[in-house]
């Protein structure tokens, strides 16, 4: 689940705007002197820079987009239910794939133990799931986050993100579709979802440094920690913290009536 960037956050485009180059009069006597300035006639070098292209402009991102649509709509034939509550309950976007990085405490300061993808994202009603990613990562995403949707209030963000994995293992197991071959595993010979590996994952990538609350934000330069209900505590060593680097995510919202079922 990652911890969601809401829509706008990052800004579109990433573009910087490019300056314009005042044309400095030369000539002009400095002090008294009649010797013209030099170096003041960039006029021509800026005309040359090539203009910074937007990156979420790029039609490839819209042609990802296509493919994770049609994927989805896929699910029609057997799961109508998650693709109407993507289109019709949900507020539904696509993102490029996002980059997480795992930090643990080690007792002085934070030290990046990971990186990794962040698949997908919910906050409320409103789910983030990759573009551009195959399409039985996608269905294993897009029912991930529309399960988190529906997971009660009462539930602990650990037990909820726990939840989510064993739900979504069993139905791609139900339905044939490929999974994380870790969080499988055979009793007899029926395949079910490998709890145990799964909550080794929870623990170990979505920054629960014991097993009741995640660390949400750090203050007093990473010595201080938030916890997910707000209080703050001394950092300790062995935290984990999910730190999301700066990132453009060329988030677009999944124009409504796209997931209709036939
Ligand atoms: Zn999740």
């Amino acid at each position: 689940m990652g911890e969601p960037v809401p829509p706008g956050q990052l800004g579109k485009g990433g573009v910087a705007a490019v300056g314009e180059a005042k044309a400095v009069p030369t000539g002009v006597a400095a002090s008294g002197s009649t010797t013209p300035q030099v170096g003041t006639e960039v006029r021509d070098q800026v005309i040359d820079t090539p203009t910074p292209l937007d990156p979420c402009a790029d039609p490839l991102l819209a042609h990802q987009d296509e493919d994770f649509f049609n994927c989805i709509l896929e699910l029609c034939a057997t799961d109508p239910d998650i693709v109407e509550a993507a289109d019709r309950d949900l507020t539904l976007y696509t993102r490029n794939p996002k980059v997480i990085e795992l930090q643990t405490f080690n007792g002085s300061s934070w030290e990046t133990t990971r990186r990794a993808t962040s698949l997908g994202s919910a906050r409320g009603s409103t789910i983030w799931v990759n573009r551009g990613q195959a399409c039985s990562v996608t269905k294993n995403t897009i029912y991930h986050e529309v399960h988190h949707t529906r997971q009660p209030d009462s539930m602990s963000s650990r037990y909820k993100e726990i939840d989510a994995y064993l739900q979504t293992e069993q139905w791609l197991i139900s339905r044939g579709i490929p999974g994380n071959g870790r969080f499988r595993t055979t009793v007899g010979s029926t395949e079910i979802p490998n709890r145990t590996a799964i909550e080794a994952h929870v623990d170990q990538s979505y920054g629960y440094s014991d097993t009741t609350q995640r660390i949400v934000g750090r203050v007093d330069e990473g010595a201080t920690v938030i916890l997910e209900d707000g209080t703050q505590r001394p950092a300790q060593r062995g935290d984990n913290y999910q730190y999301i680097p700066p990132q453009e995510l060329c988030e677009r919202r999944a124009p409504p009536g796209r997931l209709q079922c036939p």
